[in-house]
């Protein structure tokens, strides 16, 4: 599609509030163009697609996630560090498959009045995280909109013919697992909106960044081949996520409170009454590998947490009671979620900013 016309963002005239200031052509071959590392399947972005070498005994993964200015970050947010949570969210699930990254496809619907310095830093962070995770830009679509700045990427992973990691493979007696930290995306938006009173500079920058700039957990999914029976990437909330998982398997979780890790930040943040420990099981934006396993893998997994430096603790157990989720809290009793009660949890913590 072609409806962004004439001139070149390469004009270096800055403001581009004319609509015609941006030269979708140009804004391929001067920012895009560089990110496809000269990888063959792009073909310089001058074909109509790309094309990609399918590698015999794999599989190939394909996952897309939308960012909308608004809704999945702020409007103001650094074009690099939204550039980058974008290939992050999708770079998690395919983590969560147990894939690897191959490369990328990148929609963008640019408002009117975007700036070339924009697009340049918008670029650049593209460019450093393509350089992070070891993958290519290959093809996408570039418009313009009368509405909020909107980026769909679309993430092709790879994993070997029949390995890569469902949802549904939590089996009755299984462990589950969680990496890294949980609650930090969701107190981070807050960090980030400045709702935080209470909290150290340095707690509120480091709560910040991991909203800003989740660390999708590439190096774990494929090493859990093999380990893992289900997993899936934590985006929408601890407890409401573990619910999909477990309606996938047919099989329900119990898992504890005080064993969900938290960063010391946001254990901060507990204990100086900025949130509950439970609305931290509720919030979004975590993007760590949610998976089971069965316990005889359990010294494995540990073995496997400390070879990547990651943090893998065991939160609780598979279950058969299907598709429930119950939550012991830290003083024993077991808070089974009401119909609606995390929802309305989650009617607090809305995504939306
Ligand atoms: P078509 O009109 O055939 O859809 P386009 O003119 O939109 O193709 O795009 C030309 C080339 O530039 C294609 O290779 C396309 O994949 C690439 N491209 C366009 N926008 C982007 C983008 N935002 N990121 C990466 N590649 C892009
Ligand atoms: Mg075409």
């Amino acid at each position: 599609m072609s409806p962004v016309p004439s001139d070149s963002v390469g004009s270096g005239s800055g403001h581009l509030a004319e609509p015609e200031a941006v030269d979708e052509f140009a804004l391929i071959a001067d920012l895009f163009v560089p990110l496809t590392g000269g990888h063959p399947a792009a073909r310089g972005l001058a074909d109509d697609a790309a094309f990609l070498v399918a590698e015999p005994g794999t599989e190939t993964v394909l996952t897309v996630d939308a960012m909308v200015a608004g809704v999945h970050f702020l409007p103001d947010d650094p074009p690099d560090l939204i550039a980058r949570k974008l290939i992050r969210v999708n770079l998690s699930d395919l983590a969560a498959k147990g894939a690897e990254p191959v490369a990328l496809l990148l929609a963008a619907a640019f408002p009117h009045d975007v700036t070339a310095d924009w697009l340049r830093a918008f670029a650049e962070g593209l460019r450093q995280d393509l350089t992070t995770y070891d993958t290519v830009l290959i093809g996408g679509d570039t418009v313009a909109t009368p509405g909020p700045l909107t980026l769909s990427l679309t993430a092709i992973g790879r994993v070997a013919a029949g390995q890569g990691l469902p949802r549904s493979g939590a089996s009755v007696g299984d462990d589950i697992w969680v990496s890294g930290t949980i609650g930090d995306g969701s107190l981070g938006l807050r960090a980030a909106r400045g709702e935080l009173n209470g909290l150290s500079a340095a707690d509120v920058a480091f709560l910040a960044d991991r909203y800003r700039l989740p660390r999708p957990r590439i190096e774990l999914g494929p090493r859990l081949i093999g380990l893992a029976g289900a997993s899936m990437d934590v985006s929408d909330g601890l407890i409401q996520d573990l619910g999909h998982l477990c309606r996938a398997s047919g099989v329900g979780a119990r898992i504890e409170m005080a064993l969900v890790p938290l960063s010391d930040s946001a254990s901060r943040a507990v204990d100086f009454g900025l949130v509950t420990l439970a609305s931290l099981l509720s919030g979004g934006d975590d993007y760590e590998v949610l998976f089971t396993a069965s316990p005889r893998f359990a010294e494995a997994v540990a073995a496997l947490g400390g070879s990547l430096g990651l943090p893998l603790t065991r939160i609780g157990a598979i279950v058969a009671h299907a598709d429930a989720v119950t939550v012991i809290d830290p003083a024993g009793s077991p808070l089974v979620p009401v119909e609606g009660g995390w929802r309305h949890f989650r009617a607090g913590q809305r995504r939306d900013v």
